[in-house]
């Protein structure tokens, strides 16, 4: 639980900073309906075949196509999630020149969604698809309405924008959010375990003095020196 105090803190460097940076993971769509890996009704809890990771990765993806769709269609579309209350806070703080960028693990849109700009998305989005044959792009629609494995039209195999396991990150959107991460001068980092790496390592590029974490649970890296305040994020964000 976090106290009124901290929430007060966070108030004042929030008050006191020009170019703060928000740094999510899964954590911060739970409130919208969308489990992540690690929480207690995480994707990790439930009982499949293969562990997420695996039906997740490259690997998997090239050798059990079907299998990867029919866990991908049933767990990673949640394509009716609105946003909640934590995106829409970012939103206005962006709007109101508070905020200068997203930087998220999600794949879900839903920053978008909330009107969010400068969103940098690190392992991609389900909103974008593209033949690996020809590049086409598809709807994710097509791909929710597919059955078995989506094809294109020229006969490729489709394949979604996602970063998966064993797959590098993009260079652009990974060197822009160094840079945004470099210049802020506040990194509020929430609903992220920090354990998907390299996307967790970017934080250490940081210069400022301060740092706020928002997550329910302690994350996987040492947290002395930030301001941690243990609750939900979308919660917390709507009494600032
Ligand atoms: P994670 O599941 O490893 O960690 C989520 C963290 O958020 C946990 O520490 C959990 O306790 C905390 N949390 C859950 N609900 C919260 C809430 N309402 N408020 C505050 N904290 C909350 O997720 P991760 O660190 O993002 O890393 C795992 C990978 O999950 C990422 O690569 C991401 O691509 C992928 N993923 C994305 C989505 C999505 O797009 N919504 C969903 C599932 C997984």
């Amino acid at each position: 639980m976090y106290s009124s105090e901290n929430i007060e803190k966070f108030k004042s460097l929030l008050a006191s900073s020009d170019r703060a940076v928000f740094f999510g993971g899964a954590g911060v769509s739970t409130e919208s309906g969308i489990p992540d890996f690690r929480s207690q009704d995480g994707l990790y809890k439930q009982k499949y075949k293969y562990p997420p990771e695996t039906i997740l990765s490259h690997t998997f993806f090239v050798e059990h196509t079907a299998e990867f769709y029919e866990f991908y269609r049933e767990k990673m579309l949640c394509l009716d999630a609105q946003p909640n209350a934590a995106h829409r806070k970012l939103a206005q703080w962006e709007k109101e020149g508070k905020l200068s960028a997203v930087i998220t693990q999600n794949i879900d849109g839903l920053h978008q969604k909330a009107g969010s700009r400068n969103v940098l998305e690190l392992h991609g989005s389900v909103w974008r698809n593209f033949c690996l044959q020809c590049g086409s792009p598809y709807p994710v629609r097509d791909i929710q309405n597919s059955v078995g494995v989506p094809h294109c039209r020229c006969g490729g195999i489709i394949k979604p924008d996602v970063v998966l396991y064993e797959e590098p990150l993009d260079d652009i959107v990974l060197n822009r959010s160094v840079e945004e991460i470099r210049k802020a001068d506040l990194l509020i980092i929430g609903g992220t375990s920090l354990n998907v790496y390299p996307a967790a390592g970017l934080i250490d590029f940081f210069n400022g003095n301060n740092i706020v974490v928002i997550n329910r649970g302690t994350p996987a890296k040492n947290m002395s020196g930030v301001l941690f305040i243990d609750g939900k994020i979308g919660e917390v964000l709507s009494l600032l």
